[in-house]
């Protein structure tokens, strides 16, 4: 499949400094910022700087330098987030199926309460 990436979609605008976002880190090739519709006590995305629609564009089209550095955050922020003791949940939606808003591919990280089942039943 090949991706068309929207540049005016809302994360992209965050990247270009044109939407305020609550960063709590970021990288040459990531930042990740504070979800501002919080889901549980702690809800933070984490996305790459590049432009790539979701996780399996990513993958495929962006340097193994951004996908280290992606991934290292991503780790690096489960221990700083205090949610490695207790537990969290990482979530990337894609596509119509995966209910993805944003087509800017990001890593939700959810975590301070028990989250239940991952899935509700439909
Ligand atoms: P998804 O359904 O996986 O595409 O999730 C998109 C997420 O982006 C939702 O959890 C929204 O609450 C969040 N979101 C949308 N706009 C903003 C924004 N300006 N700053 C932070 N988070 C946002």
């Amino acid at each position: 499949m090949t991706y068309t990436y929207d540049d005016q979609n809302i994360f992209a605008k965050i990247l270009r400094g044109e939407i305020p976002n609550e960063t709590v880190h970021e990288t040459e090739h990531t930042l990740a910022f504070r979800d501002i519709y919080p889901q549980a006590p702690v809800h933070v995305l984490v996305i790459p700087k590049g432009p790539y629609v979701c996780y399996d564009h990513f993958a495929r089209a962006a340097s193994d330098a951004e996908i280290v550095d992606y991934t290292r955050v991503v780790g690096q922020l489960c221990a700083e987030l205090g949610v490695q003791e207790d537990g969290y949940r990482l979530i990337s939606n894609a596509g119509a199926h995966g209910v993805q808003e944003v087509p800017h591919l990001h890593v939700h990280i959810l975590g301070g309460r028990v989250l239940g089942r991952m899935l509700a039943k439909a």
